[in-house]
């Protein structure tokens, strides 16, 4: 049953691939007042008179397609990672807000889609947001784009500075915009998303729907990219809050997960609803066509690649949030290919200042 509560990664789930294989039968976590007891099969090295530990997690190995290292909510897609997705499973902002009568936030038109599994976050995100100050400016001003619309972005904006390299739009291909996971928010009111007043709300409480603010002044040697306080990536509650509670950017986490092979020990996140998460690291089998991949058994648990070399596996000792569950495809069918959804060219090009000093850095601006 829990194979299909598996959120974005469903498709990396496969639950249809395990074999009966006891990995590590006696890995050991740490307690957790909240963990249940569940069935859990009696396979255990230890002798037969201690009692089983009921912290204890089993695992089982688990098949899945190499290749499937670039997918899934985790992915780092950044100026040295490219993305190789492309089936992704997107919504329209506007025709899911009309299926489930919200009114509160908009997009700029019904192009504008991302992944299915991010929009009921998103959308009880801006719920509460308007709940508390009765601000109903808000609007998605960039969503999935594809690769051919980042191209056209990318083109526009070498037209217009005669430069032969643009400091100001990602490339095609390396735009965290392509894989449906990201997405800008502007105000109705100036058009000029800040983080600031009433938005702040937004800022501070991202993580507690999975999304992360991406692009901060603090990071921005690391990112590459300008500070860009509408920028938000989703990557689920978990990592959210581990990233912002610690202060750390995706690149960091990333790396900073290669840390906790299955192996050894793994990482302990807890969420301020007291449900409890443990996290690891799989590296790929990148000469096979699979990497056989240990999950936990009898325990709610995603998947997704980090779109480098590896996969990262998430349990939800506690079963997945009900914000995180999502049926691919439940969302309502779409079409997901627009090409379109991205923001006005205008906007792209409006502050491109005639000032060619290189002094606007490195850094690209992740539009
Ligand atoms: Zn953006």
């Amino acid at each position: 049953m829990y194979a299909q509560l598996i959120a974005c990664v469903a498709v990396l789930g496969a639950g249809a691939y395990m074999v009966k294989n006891v990995f590590d039968d006696s890995k050991t976590v740490s307690q957790s007042p909240y963990y249940e007891d569940t069935e859990l099969p009696e396979i255990t090295t230890e002798q037969a008179t201690t009692e089983p530990d009921p912290n204890k997690l089993l695992f089982e190995s688990s098949n899945i397609a190499t290749k499937d290292k670039y997918k899934g909510d985790l992915i780092l897609v950044n100026n040295d990672h490219q993305y190789f997705g492309g089936d992704e499973d997107l919504v329209s902002i506007m025709e899911m807000n009309d299926k489930t009568g919200r009114d509160f936030f908009t997009a700029v038109d019904y192009t504008y889609t991302i992944q299915g599994c991010v929009y009921e976050p998103l959308a009880q995100m801006v719920e509460d947001f308007y709940n508390k100050y009765f601000n109903d400016t808000l609007i998605i001003y960039g969503s999935f784009r594809s690769t051919e619309f980042q191209q056209q972005l990318y083109d526009d904006d070498l037209a217009n500075t005669g430069e032969g390299e643009s400091t100001r739009v990602a490339k095609p291909g390396f735009s965290e915009h392509e894989t449906g996971y990201a997405f800008d928010f502007s105000e109705t009111e100036n058009y000029d998303y800040d983080g600031t007043g009433d938005f702040a709300w937004i800022n501070e409480n991202c993580f507690k729907y999975g999304f992360i603010v991406r692009y901060t002044e603090e990071k921005e040697g690391i990112t590459q990219i300008q500070d860009e306080p509408w920028h938000f990536r989703y990557v689920g509650i978990p990592h959210a809050y581990y990233i912002t509670k610690n202060g750390i950017c995706l690149e960091e986490y990333i790396d900073l997960l290669r840390s906790y092979v299955y192996e050894g020990e793994h990482l302990d996140i807890t969420d301020d609803s007291g449900k409890s998460y443990e996290v690891y690291f799989v590296p790929s089998d990148d000469g096979s066509d699979t990497t056989m991949v240990p999950v936990p058994v009898g325990k709610e648990y995603t998947i997704s690649g980090n779109n480098v070399d590896g996969f990262i596996v998430t349990v939800y000792k506690d079963g997945i949030p009900e914000l995180m569950k999502y049926e691919p495809g439940s969302a309502g069918s779409s079409s997901g290919d627009s090409e379109n959804s991205g923001e006005d060219d205008s906007d792209v090009s409006d502050d491109s200042s005639t000032d060619d000093t290189a002094d606007s850095g490195e850094d690209s601006a992740e539009y």
